[in-house]
């Protein structure tokens, strides 16, 4: 039997949000607020460069202002949180981002608790981390704020659905548990100690994969109703972007299915932007 695949197509969404982000903006500027994301990078990671430019790109393209601090591999802790610190109290600045991994000479968690919790875009701060599982979230870790948001726009009500989220990292599988649980979901968490994990996405309603393995999961991981979101972000053999999952072999075979590159990832940084225009709307209200 052929089947369509509905592709969740987070490109498009993330256009059609950003659209909506200029307006924000535009206002936000009649009220003499020019929202301003402040970007930490530490050192000289090329990936992390990479990501840094494009999130000040995206910023820029929807009006925003960013600031930019580049510091040396030698920076030490003690510098980096004076840094936060003085930015925690700029009023010029709304959102606070710190590129992640951190050279190992710093511990990532003080600097994630240096942040102020209310500018804190990115939602890691542990006072967000807490909220977001009391359902009080106010700033939410943007790559799981993307996937509820592209689930939502396919009319997708995931109450009593069972999900099966395989990965549990702080940044991904951990705080989709809370969103998923507050969506009223049935929540699997699975990892590299999981038994018999075919078992477990084959039975689920929706499937989202964030584990970083190049086209890991084929068609025999999932049902023909699955949603499957796919958080991975790969290079192949030939150094093309791939996700988690084989997109060939599953396109066709389950009922929604994001793409890499077009999926989650633009939804990511539109999270981003939103997060921190949201902060910058506080003052005027
Ligand atoms: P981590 O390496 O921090 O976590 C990977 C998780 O996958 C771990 O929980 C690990 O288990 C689990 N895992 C690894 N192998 C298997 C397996 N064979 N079966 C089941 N579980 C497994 O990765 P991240 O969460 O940081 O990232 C995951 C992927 O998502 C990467 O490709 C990354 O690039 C991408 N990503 C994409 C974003 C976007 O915006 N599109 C944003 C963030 C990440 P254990 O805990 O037991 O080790």
């Amino acid at each position: 039997m052929i089947f369509v695949t509905t592709k969740l197509d987070g490109k498009k969404l993330a256009i059609k949000i950003r659209e909506d982000l200029k307006k924000r903006v535009e206002n936000l500027k009649k009220n003499g607020i020019k929202p301003c994301l402040a970007v930490i990078l530490v050192g000289e990671d090329p990936a992390s460069k990479v990501y840094i430019r494009n999130k000040k790109k995206a910023a820029e393209k929807v009006g925003m202002e960013t600031f930019d601090k580049l510091l040396p591999e030698t920076t030490t802790e003690e510098e980096l949180i004076k840094l936060i610190k003085k930015l925690n109290n700029d009023p010029k600045i709304h959102g606070i981002l710190v590129q992640l991994p951190l050279p190992k000479t710093i511990n990532e968690q003080h600097v994630m608790q240096a942040i102020d919790p209310a500018k804190d875009a990115d939602g890691f701060h542990p006072m967000n981390i807490g909220k977001l599982f009391m359902n009080q979230a106010q700033l939410i870790p943007c790559t799981p704020h993307g996937i509820m948001k592209l689930i939502s726009e396919y009319n997708i009500d995931l109450t009593g659905k069972n999900v099966v989220i395989v990965g549990r990292s702080q940044i991904v599988g951990m705080p989709l548990i809370a969103l998923m649980m507050n969506a009223n979901a049935t929540v699997t968490v699975t990892h590299s100690y999981t038994q018999d994990l075919v078992n477990k996405t084959k039975n689920a309603d929706v499937v989202i994969t964030a584990i970083g393995k190049t086209e890991y999961f084929d068609e025999s991981y999932f049902n023909e109703n699955a949603i499957v979101v796919d958080v991975g972000t790969n290079r192949n053999s030939e150094g093309k972007l791939v996700g988690d999952v084989n997109y060939d072999s599953v396109n066709g075979k389950v009922a929604y299915l994001s793409p890499v590159p077009g999926g989650v990832g633009p939804m990511t940084i539109t999270m981003l932007l939103e997060q921190t225009i949201q902060i910058a709307e506080r003052s005027i209200k």
